[in-house]
């Protein structure tokens, strides 16, 4: 066995993970005066040297398409660094009979480097939903406990978006939404004709300057990372003020395999890998911070054993590592004939939607519980790599005509991704494999994954809405489905959707809950979960913005009870 390297310096807060969940309590920590050490398993990322903002396809070896094609797996490589669906030496499993797909990050502020930057704060009704339909459980938190922490993200990291009071989807603090497209007036007109709601888009980029960081110059090509940090990450926004404190030390390829019960009962420390070394170190601190990620978070936690908590740190419950859910997600396209004959227009804007489709039915009696909102674009942007892919599939021609009607079908379609929620349930949850670890010895996650018939008839919706709105703007929706197969409607895998929350969660009960309202363990009190993983449940909006909040929320808590001495 290794020997255990000790640093002798006793930290007030270890927190493990720089991501949106992570990186936000690091700032909030230090600002408030505590010393941290932060645990990260990646790199440090460095902006002008690693994003690829302002490269041209060709300027790369094989145009962005990766040895082989293979980049397009994980959606090129011009996508900022270091997130991937597979990590080489860093497995995970699918228990038989399930498939889910795991997108990790290892790098400074993990997956907010890539994120579509979509900020949707959760509405008063996803906290209470169990009551309202009697599905699933209530969170042990408002909406209003969380609106003014949602205030503080939105107003500190910037977030555009207009003020359209819909049930649904909360409106917050935004900056000025950039312009629509041509292509959002077509689907707004459609979408008018068919009575759905469809506004302008909540995006975590500037469109004005906010704190010194300039507003966003509109090159389109936010998920390559942004040389100029006018979009968000948790790398360029909360991790640099957190260093400016001097407060924090952060330890980068470090990656942390146990959090250490003292006799007390209180956690006293972090054991992790020094990945340059592969040597076994550890950190101690008063209080701990997991946000390594919310699958990350429980796989750290059941790996973290001792004869109080032989199932894992923190688990009386045995709720870690259940209620996993990720979004329910169908896509589809269409084209629509008239935008062949539009001639050269600016496309310009940010690097994701300008309007979108919020939840609009949810006033209605529908075929399944909860809801989805829709994504949509398309246009003219930038050509990447795959983009005439179909049309290679359906011209026999070459040379000329081949180019012709490259230049007639280039911008003609629409694409359209509902989102929705997804009902936790018994078959779907992640725990450890007994008998595969990762490359530094650490027990790996196995996955079982199932979506319900309430899911399947969200994605029928889904396909149903997506045909009526390019029928209504006069175009041929492309996309076919059908209620069989292995995904019906449709539906994308477990995971796929990059929203997967849950396995940590909070609740009133210390039975069926992990950790209370301020994301404060039940059993342990010095232990907290910051990222995805306290979520109870998974509403159509995605996740990020609400982690912050979270994440905000429990930090400041955490000062308190620092404070008091209660820790
Ligand atoms: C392509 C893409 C698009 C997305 N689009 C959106 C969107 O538009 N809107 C939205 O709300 N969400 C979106 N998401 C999801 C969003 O990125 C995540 O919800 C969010 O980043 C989760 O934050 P986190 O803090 O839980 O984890 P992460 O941001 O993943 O951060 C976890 C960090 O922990 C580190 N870590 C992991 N394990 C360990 C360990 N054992 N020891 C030490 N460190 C460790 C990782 O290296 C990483 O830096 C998207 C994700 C992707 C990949
Ligand atoms: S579109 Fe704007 S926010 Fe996105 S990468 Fe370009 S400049 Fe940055």
């Amino acid at each position: 066995m290794s020997q255990v390297i000790h640093s002798p310096r006793m930290y007030d807060v270890c927190v493990i993970g720089s991501g949106a969940g992570g990186g936000t309590a690091a700032k909030i920590l230090t600002e408030g005066g505590l010393s941290v050490a932060l645990l990260e398993a990646g790199p440090q990322v460095y902006p002008e040297k690693d994003f690829k903002m302002l490269m041209w396809p060709y300027e790369l070896p094989h145009r962005g398409a990766g040895v082989g094609g293979r980049a397009e797996e994980n959606f090129g490589e011009f996508l900022a660094p270091n997130g991937a669906w597979n990590i080489e030496g860093e497995p995970y499993t699918s228990a038989p009979g399930s498939n889910f797909q795991w997108f990790r990050s290892r790098i400074v502020g993990g997956r907010t480097n890539h994120w579509g930057r979509i900020a949707l704060r959760f509405a008063p009704i996803d906290f209470r939903s169990g009551t309202r339909d009697g599905i699933g459980d209530d969170w042990p938190i408002s909406y209003d406990d969380l609106a003014p922490y949602y205030d503080k993200v939105e107003s500190y990291i910037g977030v555009f978006g207009t003020r359209e009071n819909v049930s649904s989807a909360p409106d917050g603090v935004f900056l000025p939404p950039p312009v629509p497209r041509c292509t959002d007036l077509i689907v707004k007109k459609a979408c008018d004709k068919l009575n759905i709601t469809c506004i302008p888009s909540r995006l975590a980029i500037l469109t004005r300057s906010v704190n010194g960081r300039l507003p966003c110059h509109y090159c389109g090509q936010c998920g390559r990372g942004c040389v100029t940090a006018s979009n968000f990450s948790s790398s360029q926004v909360m991790i640099p003020p957190a260093m400016k404190t001097g407060k924090l030390t952060m330890i980068t390829g470090a990656m942390a395999r146990e959090v250490i019960l003292g006799k007390d009962g209180k956690a006293e420390g972090v054991s992790y890998i020094d990945k340059a070394t592969r040597a076994e170190r550890r950190v101690n601190a008063r209080a701990i911070v997991v946000a390594a990620s919310a699958c990350e978070s429980a796989r750290l936690l059941l790996n973290s054993k001792s004869p109080q908590f032989p199932d894992g740190l923190a688990n009386s419950s045995g709720a870690v590592g259940r209620y996993l859910t990720d979004s329910v997600g169908s896509d589809g396209w269409g084209i629509i004939p008239r935008l062949e004959k539009m001639p050269p227009h600016n496309h310009d804007g940010v690097g994701g939607m300008h309007m979108y489709i919020p939840w609009w039915k949810f006033d209605r009696k529908n075929a399944f519980p909860r809801g989805y909102h829709i994504e949509f674009g398309g246009g003219r942007d930038m050509p990447g790599i795959g983009e005439f892919g179909d049309l290679l599939h359906e011209e026999e021609g070459y040379g000329l005509t081949l180019k012709r009607r490259a230049r007639e079908t280039y911008g003609i379609g629409i694409g359209l991704s509902g989102r929705g929620e997804m009902i936790p349930n018994p078959d779907t949850y992640c725990e450890i494999d007994p008998s595969v670890v990762d490359k530094w010895g650490i027990p790996v996650l196995r996955f079982h994954f199932k979506w319900s018939d309430y899911e399947l008839r969200q994605a029928q919706d889904m396909q149903e809405t997506f045909r009526a709105i390019i029928e209504a703007a006069g175009g041929e929706y492309k996309t076919k489905t059908s209620i069989h197969g292995q995904y019906p409607f449709g539906i994308t895998e477990g995971g796929k959707i990059i929203h997967e929350v849950g396995t940590v969660r909070m609740g009133a009960d210390p039975k069926t809950s992990v950790l209370n309202g301020f994301c404060q363990a039940h059993d342990v009190k010095n232990l907290f979960v910051t990222d995805g993983a306290p979520l109870v449940t998974n509403p159509d909006k995605n996740p990020t913005l609400t982690i912050m909040a979270l994440a905000w929320r429990a930090s400041e808590h955490l000062l308190d009870e620092a404070k008091k001495g209660n820790l």
